[in-house]
This record gives C-alpha cells, sequence and structure tokens, in this order.
C-alpha cells in the first residue's frame, strides 16, 4: 500500500548543493530501498495502468530511472529526451533557460508521431522550464501531452502552474514548499 511519509522518508534533503543556497532534494535513497522503489513505481502503475496512454516519455537522467520499469511494467514504449549532443541519428532540439545560462533538450524525430498519447516523466519540478521544454519537443511531433508526471513538486518555484497552464495535468507523488 501507498505511504506518503515513507515515500518522504527516503527523499533527502542536502542543503548547499551543488551551490550555496540551494536545498537539493536527493532521490537516490528510493533507488537503494528496494521497498521505497517498488512503492513508488506501483504509484504510477496504479495511476496509469487503465489509462489511454500509448508512450512514456522521460528526461535524461534521473527521469529515465522509474520511467523505465513503468515503461516495462506498463508494456509501453519508452522514449528519452536527452541533453544535446547524446541522441544519434535525426534529432531536434530545444534550447531553455536555467537560473544562469541555458540548456538544450533533444528528441529523436521518429520518436513519437500525431495521434500518440504521451506520459512525460521527470524526477522534480522546480521552474518547469525542462518539462516545458520536453513538451514543445514531443508537440513538435505532433503527440499530444496527456500528463506530465514527476517524484517532487516544488510548487513555489511555479513550474507545475506553468504546466497546467498549457492545459496538461501534473501529478506528483510529494511537494515541498
Ligand atoms: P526546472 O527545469 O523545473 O527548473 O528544474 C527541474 C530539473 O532540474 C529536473 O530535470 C531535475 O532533475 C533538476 N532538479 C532541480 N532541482 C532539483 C532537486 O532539488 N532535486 C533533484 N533531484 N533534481 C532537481
Amino acid at each position: 500500500l501507498y505511504d506518503d511519509f515513507y515515500v518522504k522518508s527516503l527523499i533527502r534533503t542536502v542543503d548547499d548543493w551543488p551551490k550555496p543556497g540551494i536545498s537539493f532534494r536527493d532521490i537516490t535513497p528510493i533507488f537503494t530501498n528496494p521497498k521505497g522503489m517498488r512503492m513508488v513505481v506501483d504509484a504510477y502503475v496504479h495511476r496509469y495502468i487503465d489509462s489511454d496512454i500509448t508512450h512514456i516519455a522521460c528526461i535524461d537522467a534521473r527521469g529515465f530511472l522509474i520511467a523505465s520499469v513503468l515503461a516495462y511494467e506498463l508494456r509501453k514504449p519508452l522514449v528519452l529526451i536527452r541533453k544535446k549532443g547524446k541522441l544519434p541519428g535525426e534529432t531536434i532540439s530545444q534550447k531553455y533557460d536555467l537560473e544562469y545560462g541555458s540548456a538544450e533538450l533533444e528528441i529523436q524525430v521518429d520518436s513519437v508521431k500525431p495521434g500518440d498519447n504521451v506520459l512525460l516523466f521527470d524526477d522534480l519540478i522546480a521552474t518547469g522550464g525542462t518539462l516545458v521544454a520536453a513538451i514543445s519537443l514531443l508537440q513538435s511531433q505532433g503527440a499530444t501531452v496527456k500528463e506530465t508526471a514527476a517524484i517532487i513538486d516544488l510548487p513555489d518555484l511555479g513550474g507545475s502552474n506553468r504546466i497546467q497552464s498549457l492545459d496538461i495535468p501534473v501529478f506528483a507523488l510529494a511537494a515541498y514548499e
């Protein structure tokens, strides 16, 4: 059975990392705890098993870890959205702003098509910049993003609102002020 307190006990806060003033939410204890890993994956399995999702897309690199198990369990295709320069073949890319500077995500052009209903997964939503860039890559290929899912939402940073304002629902297991 899903236990909110148990899952939250597996999210470790590391102060002043990767730089002073940032409190990093570290999810690695979920992966070293088989019961926690199963509980987290099962929460998404439960939510999406009877949905009309056709594909699961996920973001480099922590997004891959849960999404790949979910895709295996739901028997759905897994689409990788990667940092620029990692994917072979024909790709399209999308730049987005970070707090300082910018980053770029990439997808292979044949990975989704019109009519596909995609669940987009990442580990954490902060400003939403990463997920919004991923959404625009998927939409540019004609796919529909049915929902975005994450382990953690930081609602004060506005990302989940930003995604919802695109008419895309957001599902997160844990929120932190
Ligand atoms: P955003 O683009 O929403 O501002 O930032 C979200 C992205 O940054 C996600 O891909 C996530 O992996 C990473 N990220 C930012 N802050 C944290 C954090 O505190 N913990 C983890 N695990 N990832 C973070």
